[in-house]
């Protein structure tokens, strides 16, 4: 009997970790809600360079502000991953316009859906089977009798196939929950195995994004820099150009209740610039999870990866790649799993250990998440003044955006000391963010190296008083 893995969830982080298994003869079957054709996005995102080496794709060379590669588009309607234009380097804006850094950039502008489509396809030359119009419900579980995280054990899941409505239960040995940020399969669980609660509001940015055409004339004289805006209502608005004629703006906002709609200050932006034209040829708008990530992945039978996990970066709210490398991390785990004809907890667990452990992004992730949090309450004046004093400093923003927490050393805080001496409340509440950032980063970096309940229960209760959460 071969080992069976069913996955939700044909997104960048299902596509992947189906190849890798497949690879390995596990028999793998995606269960997809969408069809092939709607795969990723219809627009082009920033995903994590590393990302997408990692999974194997011919990354392009970089010459002078170019992509050159096998994967690159060569105009602006052929056919390839990675659009022409590089961004080695980002201009980081104040919100008020009035303060810029100068960053590196470690993502390259990526079409979604041809990407979507590419690593689906992988996965089928692997032997993985792809069933489309099929929606994941929940999941089929036994009770253990265990309050906590090990409470259950997997060993299938319900689906239904949209096309009929019939409900099918499928059994597996191992359940893969990629299916994106509303959790369908996770929230199934009973709420003593703390994996089944929903994401909050405020562990969202609202995002909208449009490919425009531009008039290579106007554009001459009408000079867009790639650049955030960052801090920018909480969020951040941008532009990235793809080629001469194309260019995407966007902007993405705090998700509170009275928060300006991100097409608003996109229109806004456009209306300054008469490079750009009206007609809008890609685009679309939606929640991006920029939460803390969960605190365990796994229970008996069942992983969670991507947004399920809460795995973007908390500072941008990329999370392809993220969902990518927790794809490929957890296949490492699965595979061995599957050798030793096992599915579970103990074993799983090094799933986390990898993210938490083995790579400091899950300690990055989760200490930014709350400096993110810290900083969307300081209005853009005082965003404005740290970027001026440099006490935002380059250095400090490159790793953020990047998806690294950076601890201050102690020069830094010296430092900051004296040219926020102006502005004392800001600065506190600056030190008192930064501050508890350092805290959280050890905290996870002291993640439990092994799955012993009454250790990890300890870990959680101080990063949940530490991230002041209530999951
Ligand atoms: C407007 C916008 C802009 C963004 N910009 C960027 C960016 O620039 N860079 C970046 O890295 N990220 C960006 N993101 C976020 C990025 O899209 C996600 O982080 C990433 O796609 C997560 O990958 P995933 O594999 O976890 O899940 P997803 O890509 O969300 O894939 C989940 C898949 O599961 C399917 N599914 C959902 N529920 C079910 C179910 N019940 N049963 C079966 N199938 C199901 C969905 O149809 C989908 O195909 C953006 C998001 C938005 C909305």
């Amino acid at each position: 009997m071969r080992y069976k893995v069913a996955i939700i969830g044909a997104g960048p982080g299902g596509a992947v970790l189906a190849r890798e298994l497949a690879q390995k003869d596990i028999d793998v079957t995606i269960y997809e809600k969408g069809s092939y054709e709607e795969l990723g996005h219809d627009w082009s995102d920033a995903v994590e360079r590393v990302a997408l080496k990692w999974a194997g794709l011919n990354m392009p060379e970089l010459v002078g502000n170019e992509w050159h590669g096998d994967l690159v588009k060569e105009t602006p309607d052929s056919e390839g991953v990675f659009e022409k234009h590089a961004i080695p380097r980002l201009k980081l804006h104040s919100p008020g316009y009035n303060s810029v850094k100068d960053i590196e950039f470690k993502m390259i502008t990526t079409d979604r859906r041809v990407l979507g489509q590419m690593l689906v396809k992988q996965a089928e030359e692997a032997g993985v089977q792809i069933k489309y119009g099929y929606e994941g419900l929940g999941l089929l579980y036994r009770e253990t009798g265990t309050n906590g995280p090990d409470g259950v054990e997997v060993y299938g899941v319900s689906v239904k196939n949209l096309e009929n409505d019939l409900r099918e239960e499928i059994t597996a040995d191992m359940v893969i929950e990629s299916s994106g940020f509303h959790s369908v399969l996770r929230r199934s669980l009973p709420a003593y195995t703390g994996l089944a609660f929903m994401f909050k509001d405020n562990e969202f940015g609202f995002v909208n994004r449009e490919v425009r055409e531009r008039d290579p004339e106007k554009a001459r004289v009408d000079i867009i820099p790639d650049h955030y805006r960052y801090g920018f209502h909480g969020g951040y608005q941008w532009s990235h150009i793809h080629n001469a004629e194309r260019i995407d703006v966007g902007a993405g906002v705090k998700n509170v209740p009275g928060k300006p709609d991100p097409k608003d200050l996109i229109e806004e932006f456009i209306a300054k610039h008469p490079s750009i034209k009206s007609e809008k040829l890609r685009g679309g708008r939606g929640l991006c999870i920029v939460g803390p990530p969960l605190f365990n992945f796994v229970t008996n039978g069942f992983v969670i990866i991507g947004d399920a996990a809460s795995t973007s970066v908390p500072t941008t709210g990329c999370g392809a790649g993220s969902a990518v490398l927790v794809g490929l991390w957890a296949a490492e785990v699965i595979s061995e799993a599957a050798e030793e004809g096992r599915n579970d907890m103990v074993k799983l667990w090094d799933i986390n250990k990898k993210f938490y452990l083995d790579n400091d992004r899950g300690a990055s992730f989760a200490a930014l998440s709350a400096l993110r949090n810290a900083l969307q309450t300081l209005d853009h004046d005082y965003l404005d003044f740290l970027f001026r004093q440099d006490i935002m400093s380059a250095d400090i923003l490159e790793e953020a955006v990047n998806g690294v927490f950076l601890p201050p050393a102690v020069e830094t805080k010296a430092k900051s000391l004296w040219r926020g001496i102006t502005k004392p409340s800001i600065l506190a509440k600056l030190n008192e963010a930064t501050g508890r950032g350092s805290k959280i980063y050890s905290h996870y970096r002291n993640y439990p190296p092994y799955w012993d309940p009454s250790i990890f229960a300890r870990w959680q209760a101080e990063a949940k008083e530490l991230l002041q959460a209530d999951r």
